[in-house]
C-alpha cells in the first residue's frame, strides 16, 4: 500500500530520521496557517509547497514549487490544490490533487553547499536479505543512474540473523564520501532509516532526495514508501494511512 510523503515522513520521524518538516494542507487558507505555524518552528520565511500524490517525478510535472512569502505560499497553493498533476509516474489524464505539504525550505545557503543523495530499503528477493540502494547522483530518477553510471549505485545487504551493524552504516557515509559532522549524521540517518523499515514490515523506503544541508545535517527531503499489505494487519495506525482516493476504483475493495 503506498502512502503519501507527509505520512511516510511522519514514519520517518517517529523512529528519529530527521525530515524536512512540514504542514499539510487542504485549501490556500490552511497552507497559509501552515506556513505560519512552520516559520514559528523553524525560523525559515521561505516554504515549498508540494503535491501530495501517490507518484513519483512531481517536481518535474509542476508539483513542487518554492514560494518566497505568504502571499506566494497561497497563490502556489491555489494553483496546486485541485490540479490534474501529470508526471513521468502517473497516466496521460494525470492524477487530482487534493492536499499539499507546506514544507520548510532546507537549501538555504551556508558554510558548504546543499548536496543530494539517493537511498533506498527494500527485499532483495534473489537474495532472501534486505538491501540499501544508496549514490551521490541523488534528485534524479534512480533508473537513470542504474543505466548510464551504474559504478555509482552501491548496495549494502543486511543479514537477517544480526541485522544491521555500525561498520555498514560507516561504510556507507564513507562511500558517500562524508566527512566530520556530516558523516556522524548520515549513520545516523541510515540507522535510524533501516529500523524504520524493518519494524514497519514494509515493502519499500525509498528517500530520494537525502539532503546534506549546508550545515552538515542529514535530512530526507522526499519519502515513497510502500507498506507491505500482508502486514498491515499488524499495524493499525499505518493501515489508517490508506487514501482511496488515490486507487483505481475498480481495484478498491469495498
Ligand atoms: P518528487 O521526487 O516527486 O519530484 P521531491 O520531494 O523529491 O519530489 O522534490 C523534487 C525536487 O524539488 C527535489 O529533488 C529538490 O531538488 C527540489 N526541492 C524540494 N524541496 C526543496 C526546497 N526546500 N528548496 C528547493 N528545492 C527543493
Ligand atoms: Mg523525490
Amino acid at each position: 500500500m503506498d502512502i503519501h510523503e507527509y505520512q511516510g515522513k511522519e514514519i520517518l520521524a517517529s523512529y528519529g530520521v530527521k525530515i524536512q518538516r512540514g504542514y499539510v494542507a487542504s485549501n490556500p487558507q490552511e497552507a497559509v496557517a501552515a506556513a505560519k505555524q512552520l516559520t514559528a518552528d523553524t525560523g525559515t520565511g521561505w516554504h515549498v509547497i508540494k503535491a501530495q500524490v501517490h507518484a513519483g517525478g512531481r517536481g518535474k510535472g509542476g508539483g513542487v514549487k518554492l514560494a518566497k512569502n505568504l502571499e506566494q505560499v497561497e497563490e502556489i497553493a491555489g494553483q496546486i490544490i485541485g490540479m490534474q498533476l501529470i508526471t513521468p509516474q502517473t497516466s496521460a489524464e494525470g492524477k487530482t490533487v487534493h492536499q499539499v505539504l507546506i514544507a520548510e525550505d532546507v537549501y538555504y545557503p551556508g558554510e558548504s553547499e546543499p548536496k543530494e543523495y539517493y537511498m533506498s530499503v527494500l527485499l532483495d528477493r534473489a537474495k532472501g536479505q534486505n538491501v540499501i540502494i544508496y549514490t551521490t547522483e541523488g534528485g534524479m530518477d534512480i533508473e537513470e543512474v542504474a543505466e548510464h553510471s551504474p559504478e555509482k549505485l552501491h548496495r549494502e545487504w543486511v543479514d537477517p540473523k544480526i541485522g544491521f551493524q555500525g561498520f555498514q552504516a560507516r561504510k556507507i557515509a564513507f562511500n558517500l564520501g562524508l566527512t566530520g559532522k556530516a558523516e556522524k549524521e548520515m549513520e545516523k540517518f541510515v540507522t535510524a532509516l533501516y529500523k524504520a523499515y524493518e519494524e514497519t514490515d514494509s515493502a519499500m523506503f525509498e528517500i530520494n532526495p537525502v539532503l546534506k544541508t549546508s550545515d552538515d545535517r542529514i535530512i530526507a527531503v522526499d519519502a515513497k514508501v510502500d507498506l507491505d499489505d500482508n502486514a498491515l494487519f499488524r499495524h493499525k495506525d499505518l493501515a489508517e494511512m490508506r487514501d482511496v482516493r488515490e486507487e483505481n476504483p475498480i481495484e478498491v475493495d469495498p
